[in-house]
């Protein structure tokens, strides 16, 4: 998967830990504390994270979104509890099939994503784990990409503990609520 997202906002301005940020930027945001930073070991046995994270990326291939798949994982104990992607609610027509406003009109990412048909990742994670009665409480979730500002606010609700997250995605004030309400928020490199 590319993890080359362009973004409006440089990672420098709002401090993400983004491929291709300074050692600088880097240094500054471990010593910032809860943000760390994994790398994935080529060719050796994956670890727990990198486990992970693959399967979130198999759920993302079952996305129908015109403009970016995502996936997410709910893990607690090891235990998957729910997976998602994004896409339209069961038994609607995808974005795919019906096309999507957001890409018609060549809406910057993560703008407007009221227009769109689709249900985000992490969405459809919380939701198939309501559905299911599964608590998400002290849960790790692993997303393809970091969670925008709405999924964020549901994830600190769901009460996860942990979020794990791959690409990066232009949302500053996601980023700062996870932090705020204490949400541990790690990035596999890829
Ligand atoms: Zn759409
Ligand atoms: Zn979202």
């Amino acid at each position: 998967m590319n993890g080359s997202i362009p973004t409006a906002i440089s990672c420098l301005a709002w401090g993400m830990l983004a491929t291709g940020c300074s050692e600088l930027s880097r240094s500054a945001h471990a010593q910032a504390g809860k943000v760390s930073s994994m790398g994935q070991s080529s060719g050796e046995r994956p670890s727990w994270d990198e486990y992970f994270m693959e399967i979130a990326r198999v759920a993302a291939k079952r996305s129908t979104c015109l403009r970016r798949q995502v996936g997410a994982v709910a893990v607690r104990n090891r235990q998957i509890l729910a997976t998602g992607y994004n896409g339209a609610p069961a038994g609607l027509a995808h974005c795919s099939e019906v096309g999507c406003v957001r890409a018609t009109l060549g809406i910057p990412s993560g703008e407007r994503h009221e227009l769109c048909r689709g249900l985000h990742a992490e969405q459809n994670l919380i939701i198939q784990a309501a559905v299911h009665g599964v608590a998400m409480s002290d849960a790790t979730v692993y997303c393809t990409f970091q969670p925008c500002v709405v999924c964020s606010k549901m994830l600190i609700n769901a009460k996860v503990a942990r979020v794990v997250f791959a690409g990066e995605y232009p949302d500053r004030l996601a980023y700062e609520m996870l932090q705020e309400a204490g949400v541990e928020l790690s990035r596999i490199q890829q």
